[in-house]
């Protein structure tokens, strides 16, 4: 699963961050995630909160923006693009697929966690981007931001005592 190896980085850097300030508890951190990088959200929190059991970081809260993607075009375009449809959670394939799949629920919850379900997702990632034009002159346009996943801030607890 990928989302748990991208969690131990975080919670690496979390971790180092903190240690540097001389933190006694991590209280919450905050992540940019841009919408290309199709993490999920849900199962990153999920794999850190595992992860930081035991640790300063333990019970911290974790917020995730989504970022959309950006673009540059060749008509001079640069910013934001929103991918056809709606751009929020509606857009989701993971929503779609498992109602399509309704009567099979446990079959679906178990792939979840399976390396198909990741090799899906890839797939879905390079259509998704395939899709992405430009919204001023509908041409395909190149794809410069929305991969990123970045620690933004991360709130501690110190205990210095002076
Ligand atoms: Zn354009």
């Amino acid at each position: 699963m990928h989302e748990y190896s991208i969690a131990c980085e975080i919670f690496e850097q979390v971790i180092a961050t903190a240690k540097a300030h001389r933190a006694s508890e991590v209280k919450s951190l905050t992540l940019v995630m841009g919408r290309l990088t199709h993490t999920n959200p849900e199962q990153l929190k999920f794999c850190f909160e595992v992860l930081a059991e035991g640790s300063i970081a333990e019970g911290a809260e974790f917020i995730v923006e989504m970022l959309s993607p950006s673009v540059e075009c060749e008509c001079g375009y640069q910013g934001r693009a929103e991918p056809p449809g709606h751009p929020t959670d509606q857009s989701g394939e993971d929503i779609g697929e498992d109602r399509s799949e309704n009567g099979n629920e446990s079959g679906a919850r178990n792939r979840n966690e399976s390396g198909a379900e990741a090799e899906l997702h890839q797939s879905e990632l390079l259509e998704y981007v395939a899709a992405l034009n430009c919204p001023t002159c509908g041409k395909a346009a190149r794809i410069t931001g929305g991969q990123e996943l970045i620690i933004k801030t991360i709130d501690i607890e110190t205990e210095d005592e002076s």
